[in-house]
This record gives C-alpha cells, sequence and structure tokens, in this order.
C-alpha cells in the first residue's frame, strides 16, 4: 500500500478524492495549506469544517501553520491577473516539501475535483513541483466525481464556500459590476463555488 500526502483545500472538495484513493488501497493523510483563504475568519472556518469532517471519515490532516496574508498578497501584486498559477505552486510546492519530510511515496491535490480550477495547469505545476522536489505527483482527474461530492457534502451539511479563497476571489463573487479581475476565478475552486447560491 503506499502512503499519499493529499493537499485538501476544502472539506467538500476531499469528499470524492479521499473515497477514490481510499478504494485504491492508497493510505492517505491531509494536508490543509490556509494562506490563500481569506479572511482569516473565513479561513478558520473552512479549517474548522475539516476538522469534523476528517473526524467523521477517520483521516488525519496536517495544517500549514500560521497565516501569512501579507506574503500571499505580495507575490500576488502587479500579476494578479495571473496569480492562480503562482497560487497553485505554492501549495502544490508546500505539499511537496511537506509529503518528501514525511517519506511518503507521493504527494496529490482536491483541486484536480473542481470542475471550475485551471486543470491542466494544476497538472502541469504538479509535475513540474515534482521534478523539482524528487516526490511523485499522483494525478488523477477527480472531475468525474463532482455529482457525488457535491450530493455527499450536503447530505453531511458541511459548509460550502462561495468563492475559491483569496480576497480577489472574494471581491469578484460579490462585486459583480466591478471589473473582473479572473473571470474564470468568479467560479474557482472549491465545490463551494458551484451555484449553489450561484
Ligand atoms: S482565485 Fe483561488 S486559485 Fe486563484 S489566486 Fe485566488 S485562491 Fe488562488
Amino acid at each position: 500500500m503506499s502512503r499519499l500526502l493529499l493537499h485538501i483545500c476544502c472539506a467538500p472538495c476531499a469528499i470524492y478524492p479521499v473515497e477514490t484513493l481510499r478504494a485504491e488501497g492508497v493510505e492517505l493523510m491531509g494536508y490543509f495549506y490556509p494562506h490563500n483563504i481569506h479572511p482569516y475568519t473565513e479561513c478558520l472556518r473552512r479549517r474548522e469544517t475539516l476538522e469534523g469532517y476528517a473526524e467523521a471519515i477517520g483521516l488525519r490532516v496536517i495544517y500549514e501553520r500560521g497565516f501569512d496574508l501579507t506574503g500571499f498578497l505580495r507575490r500576488a501584486a502587479f500579476r494578479e491577473s495571473h496569480r492562480c498559477l503562482p497560487c497553485y505552486h505554492d501549495r502544490l510546492r508546500s505539499a511537496a516539501l511537506v509529503a518528501r519530510r514525511g517519506r511518503f511515496d507521493a504527494f496529490s491535490t482536491t483541486l484536480l475535483y473542481s470542475r471550475f480550477q485551471k486543470h491542466d495547469d494544476i497538472r502541469e505545476i504538479g509535475e513540474s513541483v515534482s521534478k523539482a522536489t524528487g516526490v511523485p505527483f499522483h494525478y488523477a482527474d477527480f472531475r468525474a466525481g463532482w455529482d457525488r461530492g457535491v450530493a455527499e457534502s450536503r447530505r453531511m451539511g458541511l459548509y460550502r464556500q462561495q468563492y475559491c479563497g483569496c480576497i480577489y476571489s472574494e471581491r469578484e463573487r460579490y462585486y459583480r459590476d466591478g471589473p473582473a479581475v479572473n473571470s474564470a476565478a468568479r467560479n474557482n475552486g472549491s465545490a463551494a463555488s458551484e451555484p449553489e447560491a450561484d
């Protein structure tokens, strides 16, 4: 059985990848990265939702410490329209480094579950990070389980957020008359950006 570290953006997006990987006999541990989820109260809410979900299904999760809002904004400054790619990179690289320290066989991400993320870019960045860190990237197209994940998250009563994560995506969610910095990000990300309320 292989050991895999799964970057988890939020609990609803984790449901289908966790079910699938466990069914394949993979030994899983989750990894939560907080720095791209704004404001802090939203980050806490997503983390608490993940904690409850993880406890319910017996999944151990590593929670990255801190809340580096300043670092995130500095990296996004002056390249806001392309901010998602470095954001993916930061999250996947962090996951890979944690996986390397923990001697996991591979790392992956629940970002591959979302129908609204830039799927091909995530795959490409995951493979690039893999080459740089020496940790294999487990690619799977989890989008096939979108409906299953949405239904199960509702059945479990999980909190389903309405924007991807960063403060820019929050603005694009609620300030629809304003200039969209990244139209893809409006519905980017987590299951939660899918029209529940959309
Ligand atoms: S919209 Fe989502 S993926 Fe893009 S920068 Fe913001 S948090 Fe990251």
